[in-house]
């Protein structure tokens, strides 16, 4: 039996559980203690803080997790990174005060930063050559330059409007995040297939993301132009319609391109334009 620890609530227990849950396994919703069994598939899901991800999967109580970046970096425990997931996308940079110029990393040298990753961003600073005193918080971080207790912060972006109302600017981002796959080192043979087929199923998950279904027909003179505009993935699926002269062809696009493609497909002729959503692009 493989056990799978989550994020319990939080901001990436829903995602992880609809990845499971497209990947094929039966979690019983209403039915969820902190160890629960799938209905179909021999893995099990504990849920527990982000905070404990790492450490319960290096010694070996859960066999792989899924856990920000952030955190995996930040807890420096031994496991293995086996797929970036995707989805859970931020980053962790440095903000000052906004009236403040900013001159670079030596802006902080000699000043104190709040974070509640303070391992990473030593790292950083080690690096760079600056000398800083970093003060450990667990949470509220962005208030602490307001109160006093820092110059400046370093802490989780992503659209930076929390930075914003309280005043302050990003001026330095050190690391990307999203969420991960990660595993205990040495699994034994029979786990590792369970989990390489897991994976082979995110991948096919993660792979059709953003991306749409496209049927289009066309007069079989405008073939080329069409597949100019809607390259199909390898050799292009292209099926005569009962109107002789006519075809239909099929492919996947990048659902931010559609409305684009769809106009000058427009414009070429195409007819009976069909845009679908993928659930799974297996190659
Ligand atoms: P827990 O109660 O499990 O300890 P938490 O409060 O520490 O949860 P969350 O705020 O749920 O953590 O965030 C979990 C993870 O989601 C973060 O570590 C990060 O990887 C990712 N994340 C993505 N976007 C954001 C964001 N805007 N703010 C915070 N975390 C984000
Ligand atoms: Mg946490």
């Amino acid at each position: 039996m493989l056990r799978i620890a989550l994020q319990s609530k939080g901001r990436l227990n829903e995602k992880s559980l609809a990845l499971l849950r497209d990947a094929g396994i039966g979690i019983d919703e209403n039915n969820r203690r902190l160890l629960s069994q799938a209905s179909n598939f021999p893995v099990e899901l504990l849920y527990l803080r982000d905070d404990d991800i790492p450490k319960t999967v290096s010694c070996g109580i859960a066999d792989i997790g899924i856990v920000g970046l952030n955190e995996v970096m930040e807890r420096k425990f031994d496991v293995d990174i086996l797929q970036h997931l995707g989805f859970g996308k931020c980053r962790l940079s440095l903000a000052i005060p906004k009236n403040l110029d900013y001159t670079g990393p030596q802006f902080f040298e000699g000043r104190k930063i709040a974070t509640s990753y303070p391992r990473i961003l030593k790292k950083y600073f080690m690096e760079k050559g600056v000398d800083c005193e970093i003060r450990e918080i667990a949470g509220s971080v962005e208030i602490s330059p307001a109160i006093g207790l820092a110059d400046g912060i370093f802490d989780i972006v992503s659209s930076g409007s929390t930075l914003i109302q309280n005043g302050l600017k990003e001026v330095e981002k050190v690391m990307d995040s999203d969420a991960v796959l990660i595993g205990v080192p040495g699994l034994d043979e029979e786990k590792k297939g369970v989990v390489n087929i897991l994976m082979s199923r995110f991948t096919s998950i993660i792979r059709s993301r953003g991306k749409k279904y496209m049927l289009v027909n066309i007069s079989n003179e405008k073939i080329e132009d069409a597949l100019a505009i809607i390259p199909a993935m390898k050799s292009p699926t292209l099926l005569p319609l009962a109107d002789k002269g006519w075809s239909a062809i099929h492919s996947v696009v990048e659902e931010s391109e559609v409305w684009d493609k769809v106009d000058r497909l427009k414009k070429i002729g195409a007819e009976d334009i069909l845009v679908l959503s993928m659930e799974k692009l297996i190659l």
